[in-house]
């Protein structure tokens, strides 16, 4: 099957967050059953280019231009723009908008003019759900929504300079000029998804469909929820190629060499509490009121924290640096601001227990890391959180299947509870933690069921 992704992200090449690793997990899941998966994105000048191999020009095609690479045996394209994604992050340039709907206009005049056609053309978020409007039923089109939060709310001039009528596209409207993106997606692919079960259902039935709700149910037969997964070769504590000590579910005890070392390294005290970890952008869903509580009250509530986050907006970049000031010196907390992919894998492999306290949160990659990675997560109990973590305390769930902690108010309360009984068990009773840590650790969360499922999606066009 040859299938083509368009995306803003891919790992390691382009990446923010969880897209990145999405678009780059599916591909490579896909690669290796045998497909021909290629995948498209702009050409950033903030581009990894050291984690791209044979990076080289392919074509001219005016006004863009067409490069090419390979990441882990399938290849990359990335559009080229004149004056676009000039900046150094990916997103927030001054013309965001303007530039994604260029990008998804070029990727697409670029994927039609190909002697082959693809089977699946697979676009992921707002920034490439401009394509079918572009594309008009020609190809099968799949849509993947990563955050409803993120819709890309658009002037409709941006789109019909393309010389798309839009009175051919009812119910993608907004405001009188305005046009919803992320609605072009889930009405006019053939199938659309977003990526777990329960946020499926709350997008469905609750305002974290953020005003989609209706869309959503217009296209209910055609709307799902497949759960992420992660590649299981890249996050492998066996093999991790920044850890100087390996591990696995039935060897946990180098864990403790790689806490030793991340103690040293940032001056926090060796002492007998538990590591708790975090690593996320540093974005309202992400719960910071929570996370701050966390970091405030680690003294008092015996556990050591290490933070690293990646802060957008000044007002979160400044609360943040200010708490990083006043613990500079704290013995149990230690806080990194901005993306460190090296730090953040040290945080899975050193922490005792791994801390996402999201008020929303669509799947979740980082709590599919620490099971691996065997740091206990305790979560709040949403989205792709509720489909993955399953708290020790669950009725009617015997121990075997737990893997966590959970709560589920958004409080600082219902989070310390959680946190206390985190606290208990750790220091209560060793060898049950060890084997909840081991039960994490042998859960199945990689590509393998997930691909099936994209594949099934697919192929039920
Ligand atoms: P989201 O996509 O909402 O950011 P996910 O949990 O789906 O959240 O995915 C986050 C991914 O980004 C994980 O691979 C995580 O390790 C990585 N990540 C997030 N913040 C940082 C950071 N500050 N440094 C390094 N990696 C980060």
């Amino acid at each position: 099957m040859k299938i083509i992704h368009i995306a803003a992200e891919i790992a390691p090449a382009a990446k923010v967050g969880g897209l990145g690793d999405v678009v780059y997990g599916l591909a490579r899941a896909f690669s290796l059953m045998g497909n021909n998966v290629s995948v498209v994105i702009p050409f950033y000048a903030s581009l990894n280019r050291h984690a791209i191999e044979d990076l080289k020009f392919l074509e001219q095609c005016d006004p863009y231009s067409v490069w090419e690479g390979r990441v882990d045996g399938f290849k990359i394209y990335f559009i080229e723009i004149p004056g676009a994604f000039t900046g150094s992050s990916i997103y927030g340039g001054a013309n965001e908008k303007s530039d994604f709907i260029h990008f998804s206009w070029y990727a697409f005049q670029w994927v039609s003019k190909q002697a082959e056609k693809p089977d699946v053309i697979h676009l992921h978020d707002w920034h490439v759900s401009a394509i079918p409007l572009f594309a008009k039923g020609a190809y099968k089109i799949i849509g993947t929504i990563h955050n409803f939060d993120y819709q890309g709310i658009t002037e409709r001039h941006l789109i019909e300079r393309f010389g798309v009528n839009l009175h051919d596209f009812p119910g993608i409207e907004q405001e009188e000029h305005t046009i919803n993106l992320l609605k072009a997606l889930i009405l006019y692919s053939h199938r659309v998804n977003t990526v777990s079960a329960t946020y499926a259902k709350e997008a469905l039935y609750t305002s974290e469909g953020r005003g989609l709700q209706d869309t959503l149910k217009h296209v209910n037969g055609r709307f799902s929820g497949i759960l992420n997964g992660i590649d299981y070769d890249y996050w492998n504590p066996e093999t991790d190629m920044y850890l100087p000590h390996h591990y696995s579910s039935h060897d946990i005890e180098p864990k403790k060499l790689l806490k030793h070392e991340l103690r040293e390294r940032t001056g926090l005290a060796h002492n007998t509490r538990p590591l708790m970890g975090i690593v996320s952008r540093l974005v309202p869903q992400k719960g910071i009121h929570l996370m701050t509580h966390a970091i405030e009250r680690a003294g008092d509530y015996g556990y050591q924290i290490v933070m690293s986050g990646s802060a957008y907006d000044p007002e979160t970049k400044s609360l943040f640096e200010r708490l990083q000031q006043q613990f500079a010196t704290d013995p149990n907390v230690r806080i990194h601001l901005g993306y460190d992919e090296k730090l953040a894998q040290w945080i899975y492999g050193a922490s005792d227990m791994f801390l996402i306290p999201s008020l929303f949160e669509p799947c979740g990659l980082t709590q599919l890391i620490s099971l691996r990675y065997g740091s206990v997560p305790v979560v709040r109990h949403t989205g792709g959180l509720a489909d993955t973590v399953i708290d020790i305390d669950t009725p009617g769930k015997s121990f075997l299947h737990a893997n966590g902690f959970s709560f589920t108010d958004p409080t600082p309360a219902a989070m310390d509870a959680a946190l206390a009984r985190a606290m208990h068990l750790w220091h209560g009773n060793p060898l049950q933690w060890t084997a909840l840590q081991r039960q994490g650790m042998e859960q199945d969360f990689s590509w393998k069921k997930s691909a099936q499922q994209y594949l099934d999606l697919y192929c039920s066009v």
